[in-house]
């Protein structure tokens, strides 16, 4: 365990940290998530959630994660929500996961849309982080792939808010293509050929 160091202030430090990048797309789905909740919630709390970085399978089919369980993950656990760096605004994860010994969650404001990552843990300690609040549900985590991500469908999600009325969406266009599988921790897992990938 290493110790930090105290800070000037005394004011704690955010534990999400800046990814410089600005996914409106995102943002606007879980400003719909969260307004239509109950309704989607009853329409299908299977509904995929349009990500590329998390690494778990959840529920007995083994299943991309859910929007069920990232509403129980957002209520419950304070790992898996916080403070926009940028605006002050709140975050959201929209997915976790991680290698042996380095892994975390990856949020975004709901608010301006930056993303931001929470250093966390491993795969094993972001599992059991998730699966304190999701164990006893449907929603358990039951699979994970090492090093590599369980990407969500874009299109479903999408679709089903608009039928529930949600007007400020991302396109139909983004909503086709498939999202590049974005392992979250490409930082630390440069391969021997990597350049600066973004
Ligand atoms: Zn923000």
């Amino acid at each position: 365990m290493t110790h930090d160091r105290p800070t000037p202030s005394d004011a704690p430090r955010n534990p999400w940290q800046s990814r410089n990048l600005v996914d409106l797309d995102t943002a606007r789905i879980l400003r719909g998530c969260l307004r239509f909740r109950e309704a989607l919630l009853e329409r299908n709390p299977w509904i995929q959630f349009p990500q590329s970085g998390c690494s778990y399978q959840f529920g007995e089919r083994r299943k991309s994660l859910p929007i069920g369980a990232l509403f129980l993950l957002w209520d419950r656990g304070e790992d898996f929500t916080g403070t926009c760096p940028d605006c002050g605004g709140r975050i959201l994860a929209i997915s976790f996961g991680g290698l042996m010994n380095v892994g975390g969650a990856t949020g975004v404001c709901v608010e301006c849309g930056l993303r931001s990552f929470h250093y966390r843990g491993s795969l094993s300690v972001m599992a059991n982080l998730a699966n304190t609040i999701l164990g006893e549900t449907e929603f358990r985590i039951t699979g994970a792939w090492f090093g590599g991500a369980v990407p969500g469908n874009r299109a479903q999600l999408r679709a089903a808010l608009r039928k529930l009325g949600c007007e400020d969406l991302p396109s139909e266009e983004w909503a086709r293509r498939s999202p590049s599988c974005e392992v979250s921790l490409s930082v630390v897992t440069a391969r021997p050929s990597d350049g600066a990938e973004r």
